[in-house]
């Protein structure tokens, strides 16, 4: 399924409300039929730091708002560890409804709703986009390596975003090592610490060349990570 079938209306170019009007009412896939609720997304709209999980669990479900359980509760944490608060960055998921039991996402699943990620991701516009475990990585980078081997790096993305993974938090609550949670706590570290490199970057670039400047600059930062 794509956002360009004639059988689902193409979001490409929906702003931000009707974004979410479209996913609320959306029957794509098979999870419509096992939600509570649709879990859109949650925080500010244009916020420098973006954040991806995998799916809503239990608590989302019910209250149609994401990382509100346990995961969301060391989330909050982990964000505050590095002075980030959660209400100044946006947080999605992969698929905006729960799988039933908590299960993996199936791929078509995941077919069908990233579209929704995709133009969120767009209208956010963020500088860095931290993905919370392998579902959310694999699909924003498209690749199949695994979060141990992928964590702790910066990779370049579509115009001046760059993406960070690191473990998602309910992996983390689900009797791992301490050093699983330390290295966590180095990612986290690790956004916040590019976070401020490329705001100064854009604002250097910004007093230079105006409002152009800023996102060429932030653009030409991205993009010389792929020497890296
Ligand atoms: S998971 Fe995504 S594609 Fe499936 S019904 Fe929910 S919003 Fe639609």
């Amino acid at each position: 399924m794509s956002a360009s079938s004639p059988a689902f209306p193409d979001v490409s170019s929906a702003d931000f409300d009707t974004l979410e009007r479209m996913a609320m009412a959306c029957t794509r896939c098979r999870l419509s039929d096992s939600r509570t609720h649709v879990v859109f997304g949650v925080g500010d709209r244009s916020a420098d730091v973006m954040l991806v999980g995998e799916a809503p669990g239990f608590h989302e479900d019910r209250e149609g708002i994401p990382f509100v359980g346990a995961a969301g509760k060391l989330l909050t944490t982990l964000l505050e560890e590095v002075g980030l608060s959660r209400s100044a960055v946006y947080i999605a998921n992969v698929l905006k409804c729960r799988p039933p039991g908590n299960r993996d996402p199936l791929d078509d699943e995941v077919e069908a709703c990233k579209d929704y990620l995709f133009r969120q991701i767009e209208l956010v516009d963020p500088l860095v986009i931290g993905t919370l475990g392998n579902f959310a990585t694999r699909l924003i980078l498209a690749r199949s390596v695994g979060i141990s081997r992928l964590r702790g790096q910066v990779f370049p993305y579509k115009g001046r975003a760059v993406v960070i993974p690191t473990y998602h938090p309910a992996a983390l609550l689900r009797g791992t090592s301490p050093a699983k949670l330390e290295e966590a706590r180095a990612d986290m570290r690790l956004i916040a610490e590019t976070l401020a490199e490329r705001r100064l970057a854009v604002a250097a670039a910004g007093s230079s060349s105006g409002a152009d400047g800023d996102r060429a600059g932030a653009e030409e930062s991205a993009s010389q990570l792929e020497l890296f």
